[in-house]
């Protein structure tokens, strides 16, 4: 049926009506004062999103281009850094690190198992000369739906004094509680196709004093993602490039959606669809790739053989995307995502079609197991 497909992966996300309506409008120029005041309405509401009294910048660029522009504009070249690598986004974060020539280090965890917080106590301890000028963590990992436990990693990184935290947030901010200031994120960053239930073009990139700091002798090359420019420009309500205004006027929108949800409400929804989905699962006598304590608030991650199976008659029968495993995990896993403009009933859909579909597989499991436990999860 025309218009009735129905998003359930961890980015791109589902965008509300009054969204995509803003993202409709007709342009106006990004130099006129009405821009202007956009700009300053969503600079405001983006600081109350990261609990933040430092300026958060929006980039047009995915995610990975916030993620690349908050480590060259930070560092220099041959810079010691630990990035924590269990899953897809870690991985990349190293990729990235080493492309531009950083010393790199991964701590590694296999996916679906939190990153091991001692072992970054360990090095951080031992690094008495402050040779390591980074630790990168992905807070939510998306590919293995695991949470990782960022206060604790953060502690050690405080306690060491010189490195900055680097945080990838995409599918933590707006899923999960990240008091920013409170906790001295030093550059958290972003992307709009995650939670911020509108679609992908804008990275977003929050810095704190530190790493201010830190920009002023980081020797990296930058033209484009130099975020000096963007700092400058946004203390003047403005931007240094042309901005993508629809996408622009849909974040204003989607903000002013969010404020009036509230934060607790948000976190609490989030935390919700993540118990159900998790309930649901084990209902109907699957297994979970993450623990019950590391689990990302914005993705579950099941383990099943027909993993493929699955999501392929999810899509053709009841036009529900899914996501599949990544790397070594394709086939082996799917994906429920619960990011963004999710509701209650949203999730029960999926359970319920998710029986259908196997039960047409043939999986042999108690049949309404799933929906009763998802249902009672979010009574
Ligand atoms: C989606 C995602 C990103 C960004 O990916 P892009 O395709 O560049 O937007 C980064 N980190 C995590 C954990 C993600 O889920």
């Amino acid at each position: 049926m025309e218009d009735k497909h129905m998003l359930m992966i961890p980015g791109p996300t589902p965008v509300p009506e009054k969204v995509l309506i803003a993202l409709g409008k007709h342009p106006i120029g990004h130099r006129s004062g009405d821009f202007s005041k956009i700009i300053a309405e969503i600079n405001q509401n983006l600081k109350w999103l990261h609990q933040t009294k430092n300026e958060v910048l929006s980039l047009n660029v995915s995610g990975t281009g916030a993620m690349e522009a908050g480590m060259i504009n930070f560092l220099s070249p041959g810079d010691r850094v630990l990035v924590g690598v269990n899953g897809k986004f870690g991985d990349r974060w190293a990729q990235i690190c080493e492309v531009f020539g950083l010393k790199t280090e991964r701590i590694t965890s296999d996916w679906g198992t939190p990153l091991d917080t001692e072992e970054f106590r360990n090095l951080l301890e031992a690094d008495s000369n402050k040779e390591i000028k980074a630790v990168v963590i992905t807070h939510s990992e998306t590919s293995a739906g695991v949470l990782n436990d960022l206060e604790t990693i953060n502690k050690h990184v405080k306690a060491h004094g010189e490195a900055l935290i680097i945080v990838d947030a995409v599918t933590s901010l707006g899923a999960y509680n990240l008091p920013i200031d409170d906790l001295g994120l030093d550059v958290v960053a972003s992307g709009s196709q995650k939670g911020y239930m509108i679609p992908p073009g804008l990275g977003f990139i929050c810095v704190n004093d530190k790493a201010w700091k830190a920009y002023e002798t980081s020797k990296f090359p930058r033209f484009y993602m130099d975020l000096g420019k963007y700092k400058k420009a946004n203390a003047k309500d403005s931007t240094p490039f042309t901005p993508p205004i629809n996408l622009m006027f849909g974040l204003q929108t989607a903000l002013q959606m969010m404020q009036r949800e509230g934060l607790e409400n948000i976190f609490a929804r989030h935390a919700r669809l993540t118990q159900a989905s998790r309930v649901a699962a084990k209902a109907m006598g699957l297994s979970l790739l993450a623990p019950d304590n590391a689990a990302s608030t914005a993705v579950t991650a099941i383990k099943t053989d027909d993993a493929e199976a699955i999501r392929s008659t999810m899509r053709k029968k009841y036009d529900i995307a899914l996501a599949g495993g990544q790397d070594h995990l394709k086939g082996k896993i799917f994906r429920i995502g619960h990011l963004g403009w999710v509701s209650d009933r949203d999730l029960l859909t999926t359970i319920s079609c998710l029986e259908a579909t196997l039960t047409e597989l043939g999986h042999d499991f108690d049949a309404k197991a799933g929906v009763k436990a998802a249902a009672a999860a979010l009574a």
